[in-house]
């Protein structure tokens, strides 16, 4: 019987438009083939086992919530954070969790916030929010989905920026992305992956989250052989529906 277990980091705090829908993806997909699944959520205070953990997931938060977490975050989990990353283990950031695993983030008050670091990216706060919906095509899930289109919903004001090593997740077909700028949208690095997706992303992209929870599992069974199909007709109907009607507004 495989089990994973999934850390949901600061859950109280992290958690905007639906962010926890990820979660409840990645345990329904997993519990629908018979895969055991734990979720420890790991908030101020809590010590941070990397170790423990299959899959760690942190999702958005406003400035406001980023400043509250931030003494917590650097003293207590940014290094096995950064050990978790570079063991390759299976990391899902959005938003302002995708911000945090970065270097820094100065916010468009001109305060800066120092992050974890753990991949070589960093955000500038803009003057206005980036909002809307955003469609972007990923390689790697090309052969999964027609398109290797991932969809979802963006909302921020930072601007990040990737640096050498980091590769985006996709290239925008609709919305603005990182930047608004270059065209790219979220960050792989090892098993790390982040999106400005929220809405949640795993729901809409049932795909994107198979490929987490393969990866998570290879990591911890080396001869796991691939995950039984499930009837994914309702859910990839959604997701070719409301990806044809984003594109053609
Ligand atoms: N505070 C960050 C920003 O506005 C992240 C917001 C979010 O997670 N939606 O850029």
């Amino acid at each position: 019987m495989y089990e994973l277990t999934i850390c949901h980091l600061y859950p109280d705090l992290m958690n905007l438009y639906g962010d926890r829908g990820n979660i409840i993806t990645l345990t329904k997909r997993c519990q629908w083939r018979g895969i055991e699944v734990k979720i420890i959520p790991v908030s101020l205070g809590d010590e941070f086992r990397y170790k423990d953990y299959d899959i760690i997931f942190i999702g958005g938060g406003q400035d406001y919530e980023q400043t509250i977490l931030q003494d917590d975050l650097m003293r207590s989990k940014r290094q096995p954070i950064i050990e978790a990353v570079e063991s390759s283990k299976v990391v899902l950031g959005i938003c302002g969790g995708f911000q945090l695993l970065g270097k820094y983030y100065r916010t468009h008050t001109g305060s800066e916030i120092e992050c974890i670091g753990a991949l070589d990216l960093w955000t500038h706060g803009g003057e206005t929010r980036l909002i809307g919906n955003l469609v972007i095509e990923c390689d790697f899930l090309k052969g999964k989905d027609p398109q290797g289109y991932v969809v979802g919903f963006e909302n921020h004001s930072g601007k990040t920026y990737l640096g050498e090593g980091v590769k985006p997740l996709g290239k925008v077909i609709k919305g603005f992305g990182n930047n608004g700028e270059d065209g790219f949208e979220g960050a792989i690095y090892k098993n790390t992956y982040c999106s400005y997706s929220h809405g949640s992303l795993l729901p809409k992209n049932p795909v994107l989250a198979d490929h987490l929870i393969t990866l998570a599992l290879l990591n911890k069974y080396p001869d796991f052989m691939g995950l039984e199909p499930l009837s994914d007709t309702l859910e990839q109907q959604a997701h070719d529906t409301v990806i044809a009607r984003i594109i053609s507004e």
